[in-house]
């Protein structure tokens, strides 16, 4: 019911397509083809309320994608040297307990047109998870420890936007000032005129420029008011994300809505190879109004983590199973796998 543009004041039209004649049923077409005809009646809801709620609904269905994997980062993860997304993708791996171990994100660009464009920059989704839940912890256990490092953060933020705030507010006094002025200059060169002590020439000429300054002013005041209203959203915004973050503190789990509520970006680079012969992975987490804090760096966890070792169902031995799924010993799933070969040749 929310899909339906009608609810914003707009006419949906044409929400099948016409398939071929014979099977007399059309395809169900996605609300992002609907065609609509906007504003033929006023609608319940604000044009922008159902856009945001369309857009919600539509990264919802986006993020139930690879076999059942919620993707929490979704319009948020991006790739660091292209700006491109990363897409989250079934690593086609032997199944595990947890899907999150089953999927990777990798550079659209690079998924799309291949290493001409971008390189993988792949990661494991639970190294990002892991990573990105830590980050947020680090920085919970900052803002409710550390008050001097807020407060060095929230000065650093806020203080170029505060001085420059001082001569804005300045400026804008005198544009006010100057705008009085010309009304006063306005009205008596008016007097002038209908007392007859200036000619029609002058007049004209005299009002013609007091006129242009008067809209220059004029946009000028627009421009400085709302830079002014953007630094003091700004630094509440600032003040405010340092208060919320401190709400987060000991944070277990995550999801897409604490994920849009703290973070704007995350920006995942290249694995690199340093001389040692680790690797590692820069991630930048680009937060609300706060923006980047620090890189983190990460070590990719190896495509094939063992798995907890676990108990044979048939003999009991312990071993360590190559998926989730397994259940025997690689003895005991041998001699099954001959046993069940041998029914189906004595049945052929
Ligand atoms: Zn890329
Ligand atoms: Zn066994």
């Amino acid at each position: 019911m929310l899909r339906s543009p009608i609810y914003a004041g707009n006419l949906a039209g044409y929400k099948r397509i016409a398939a071929n004649m014979k099977s007399k049923k059309r395809p169900s077409k996605l609300p992002e083809e609907w065609e609509v005809i906007p504003d033929t009646h006023e609608g319940i809801v604000t044009q922008e309320e159902f856009d945001t709620v369309q857009q919600l609904m539509t990264s919802r269905r986006r993020e139930q994608n690879a076999g059942g994997f919620e993707n929490i980062f979704s319009g948020v993860i991006k790739c660091a040297d292209c700006g491109y997304a990363m897409r989250a993708a079934s690593a086609n791996r032997r199944k595990r307990p947890d899907i999150i171990d089953c999927v990777q994100y990798t550079c659209n660009n690079y998924g799309r047109y291949g290493n001409v464009m971008c390189t993988a920059h792949s990661i494991e989704a639970r190294d990002l998870f892991n990573a990105v839940l830590a980050d947020i912890n680090r920085f919970a256990d900052m803002a409710v420890n550390d008050e001097k490092a807020v407060r060095a953060i929230e000065r650093r933020l806020t203080e170029t936007d505060q001085s420059r705030a001082k001569s804005l507010e300045k400026e804008k006094k005198k544009l006010n000032k100057r705008l009085a002025e010309l009304d006063r200059l306005f009205s008596s060169l008016y007097e002038d005129k209908v007392m007859e002590r200036i000619t029609e020439r002058n007049f004209e000429m005299m009002s013609g420029k007091y006129q242009k300054e008067q809209l220059e002013i004029e946009a000028r005041l627009k421009e400085v008011t709302e830079t002014l209203n953007d630094s003091y959203e700004k630094s509440q915004g600032v003040r405010d994300f340092l208060s919320l973050i401190r709400n987060y503190q000991g944070l277990k789990e995550l999801d897409a809505t604490i994920i849009n509520a703290l973070i704007d970006k995350i920006l995942v680079s290249e694995r690199e190879k340093l001389a040692d012969g680790t690797v590692r992975q820069e991630i930048k987490i680009y937060y609300k109004f706060i923006g980047f804090v620090g890189e983190l760096h990460i070590t990719p966890t190896k495509r094939w983590t063992a798995l907890k070792p676990k108990n044979c169902t048939v003999c009991g031995v312990e071993y360590v199973p190559s998926s989730g799924i397994s259940k025997y010993c690689p003895a005991c799933a041998k001699r099954i796998q001959r046993e069940k070969s041998n029914e189906s040749k004595r049945r052929s």
